[in-house]
């Protein structure tokens, strides 16, 4: 197995370094568990609503969440377990084409990099290569900027619901010894429509809201970076002959939360069942690999329904400003709240009828005011 990157690790990529139970399972599964845990826990995660209503969370002895680890010491590790397990990694070299032939995958790269009877192709949200072979269907559906502060305070993190970013979130993670990660993300079709500027609301979140006003005025330690989110399974078809597409650059990430790095890893792990029985059976053909879109679609499809639903109900201020409350006057609801962006709640999980019953009257009754 080769593994061909156009960067150097360890390289940073703009991202909250938030790890959800999911990728904590799968750290799990390549024995970097024990390694991960020397990284801050979630231990307290405090929401704040659009009109100021907030609530926390203590996580502390709950049922395992994640961990928060800088990203540019994640992807080394991931790299190093890679090639303690008998990968080459070619790192530094950039592919700009991949040709798929009669019995060969070539690509066109500036190193040396051998052909190979099948590509996993895991380029991230900027889907180039994936373009080029016509497996894309959709561009990516979000933006997100992160900045990183120096910030001695206690390691809680902070999800807040702004007004004009929602149904996304901002931000505050820690992010190693004496710093924190801020940021946001808001849908692209605002953004291209004008109506959210991300740095702005960077920006505007950094001097008024992340952990009480304590940045207000400080320079950046790693300065703002923005980057694509690719959220829709249905965005691609991450097959074709001879190829697959795994990570971001099948649309895995989590609609609700936009976390991606558990989903990117899981769909690695699937994706490498399913390139073993094509070299096992010695099948590559697009109709051989599209079991792999059955279970991709197995593993995320439902809970990402679920998501989506739960996505429309962000989109109002009102219905955020009473979960808050809600949560605030019952800890079995704040936990469910937390549980979800942890990941060890599915959002399936919290439509249960009562809830959906409850949902559907906060969700129609600022409406019925409008009209009236
Ligand atoms: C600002 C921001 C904050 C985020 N915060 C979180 C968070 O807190 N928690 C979370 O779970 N998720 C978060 N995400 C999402 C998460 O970062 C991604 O979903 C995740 O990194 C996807 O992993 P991946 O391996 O599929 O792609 P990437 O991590 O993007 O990796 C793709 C790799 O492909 C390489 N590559 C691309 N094109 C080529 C080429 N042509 N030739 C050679 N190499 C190439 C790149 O160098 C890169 O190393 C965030 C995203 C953003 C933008």
């Amino acid at each position: 197995v080769v593994l061909v990157d156009k960067n150097i690790f360890p390289r940073d990529k703009p991202c909250g370094g938030a790890l959800s139970a999911l990728a904590v399972d799968c750290l799990t599964g390549m024995g970097l568990d024990g390694w991960a845990q020397r990284y801050p826990a979630w231990q307290e995660l405090r929401f704040f609503g659009p009109r100021g209503r907030q609530v926390g969370l203590d996580m502390r002895g709950r049922r395992r969440g994640g961990y928060f680890i800088p990203r540019f010491e994640l992807d080394a590790a991931l790299c190093e377990a890679a090639t303690g397990a008998g990968v080459r990694l070619l790192q530094g070299v950039p592919v700009t084409g991949a040709s798929i032939e009669a019995r060969w995958v070539s690509l066109q790269a500036a190193g040396d990099v051998p052909r190979a009877k099948i590509l996993i192709l895991a380029e991230g949200a900027v889907t180039a290569l994936a373009d080029s072979l016509r497996l894309t269907k959709y561009g990516p559906n979000y933006m997100a900027v992160r900045a990183i502060y120096q910030y001695e305070g206690p390691a809680a993190a902070e999800l807040h619901f702004l007004p004009g970013v929602l149904p996304c979130t901002a931000w505050a993670y820690p992010a190693g010894a004496g710093r924190v990660s801020v940021g946001l993300a808001g849908e692209l079709r605002d953004i291209n429509a004008g109506r959210l500027n991300l740095e702005a609301a960077l920006a505007d979140f950094v001097e008024r809201h992340a952990l009480g006003g304590a940045l207000a005025g400080k320079e950046a330690v790693v300065p703002l970076a923005a980057a694509p989110i690719r959220s829709r399974l249905g965005s691609v078809r991450p097959y074709g002959t001879r190829v697959l597409l795994a990570g971001e650059a099948a649309g895995v990430v989590h609609p609700m939360t936009l976390q991606g790095i558990g989903a990117a890893m899981e769909s690695g792990r699937i994706v490498a069942q399913h390139a073993l029985y094509a070299l096992e059976k010695g099948q590559f053909g697009a109709r051989d690999l599209s079991a792999y879109a059955l279970a991709l679609q197995r593993r995320f499809g439902v809970e990402y329904r679920a998501a989506r639903v739960l996505n429309i109900l962000l989109h109002s201020e009102r219905v955020i400003e009473r979960l808050i409350g809600r949560a605030q006057r019952d800890p079995g609801f704040a936990s469910l709240m937390a549980s979800v962006y942890v990941g060890t709640q599915s959002a399936l999980g919290t439509l249960t009828p009562a809830n959906l019953g409850r949902y559907l009257m906060w969700w129609r009754q600022p409406r019925r005011r409008r009209r009236g």
